[in-house]
C-alpha cells in the first residue's frame, strides 16, 4: 500500500463530483420520495464548487484538501447534507493532520474521527435512517481495504430500506418514510466508492 499524497485526495473528490454529477437525478428522486427533492441540485452545487477552489487554490497536504473541501461544502450548500458533508471533511482533514502523506490505516482513523463529528453535529445514531448508516460501516471496513469500505457503505445505504427515519426531513413522515431509500446514504456510498476509484488508479 503507497503513500496517499495531495493528488490522491484531490483525484478523490474530482472523482465524487463526477459522481454526484452522474447520479444527480437518481440521488433527487430518492430524496423527492422522503424529503425535498433537493438532494441531487444540493451535492451538484456543493462538489462543482469543491472542484473549483482546489483547481484554483491547490492546497498543500492531505489534510488541507479536506478541509479546504469540506467548508466550501457547508458555506455553498443550503440543505442539511452541506453542513454535514463539510463536518465530515473537515473533521476527516483535521486527523490528518499536516503531514505530506498518509496511510489508508491513517485515513481509516481520521475518517471515523469526521464520522463522530457529523454524529455530533446531527445528533443521529447507527439505524436513524441518515447518511450515518452508510458512512459509519464504511470508516470501520476502511481499516480492511478500500473496497471494503466500498462495499460497506454500499450495504448500509441498501439496508436503510426497511428503516423509519429518525433525523431531518424524513423523519417528519413517521412510518411512511419506511421502504424508501435514503437519500443522504445513497450519496455517502458514491462519496466512498468513488474513493475506491481514487485508490484503484
Ligand atoms: P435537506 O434535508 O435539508 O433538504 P438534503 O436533501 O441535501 O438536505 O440531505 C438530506 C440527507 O441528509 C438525508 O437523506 C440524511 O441522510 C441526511 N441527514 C439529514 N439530517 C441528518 C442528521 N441529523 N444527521 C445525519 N444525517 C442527516
Ligand atoms: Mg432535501
Ligand atoms: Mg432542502
Amino acid at each position: 500500500g503507497g503513500a496517499l499524497g495531495v493528488a490522491f485526495f484531490t483525484r478523490w473528490l474530482t472523482l465524487a463530483a463526477a459522481a454526484v454529477d452522474r447520479e444527480a437525478d437518481r440521488l433527487t428522486e430518492l430524496d423527492s420520495a422522503i424529503g425535498d427533492a433537493d438532494h441531487g441540485a444540493n451535492l451538484k452545487r456543493g462538489f462543482a464548487a469543491v472542484r473549483d477552489v482546489l483547481e484554483k487554490e491547490p492546497p498543500q497536504t492531505p489534510g488541507a484538501v479536506l478541509v479546504t473541501a469540506g467548508r466550501q461544502l457547508i458555506s455553498t450548500v443550503g440543505g442539511a447534507s452541506g453542513p454535514l458533508y463539510g463536518t465530515l471533511l473537515r473533521g476527516t482533514g483535521k486527523g490528518l493532520g499536516d503531514s505530506a502523506t498518509v496511510s489508508r490505516e491513517q485515513l481509516a482513523a481520521a475518517l471515523t474521527e469526521g464520522v463522530a463529528a457529523v454524529g455530533r453535529l446531527g445528533g443521529a445514531h447507527p439505524g436513524d435512517k441518515t447518511m450515518l448508516d452508510a458512512l459509519g460501516p464504511a470508516a470501520g471496513a476502511l481499516g480492511e481495504s478500500f473496497e471494503a469500505a466500498r462495499d460497506a457503505a454500499e450495504r448500509g445505504a441498501l439496508a436503510t430500506v426497511p428503516l423509519q427515519a429518525r433525523k431531518g426531513r424524513a423523519s417528519y413522515l413517521g412510518e411512511r418514510s419506511v421502504g424508501h431509500q435514503d437519500p443522504g446514504a445513497t450519496s455517502s456510498a458514491l462519496l466512498v466508492a468513488a474513493l475506491a476509484e481514487a485508490a484503484a488508479g
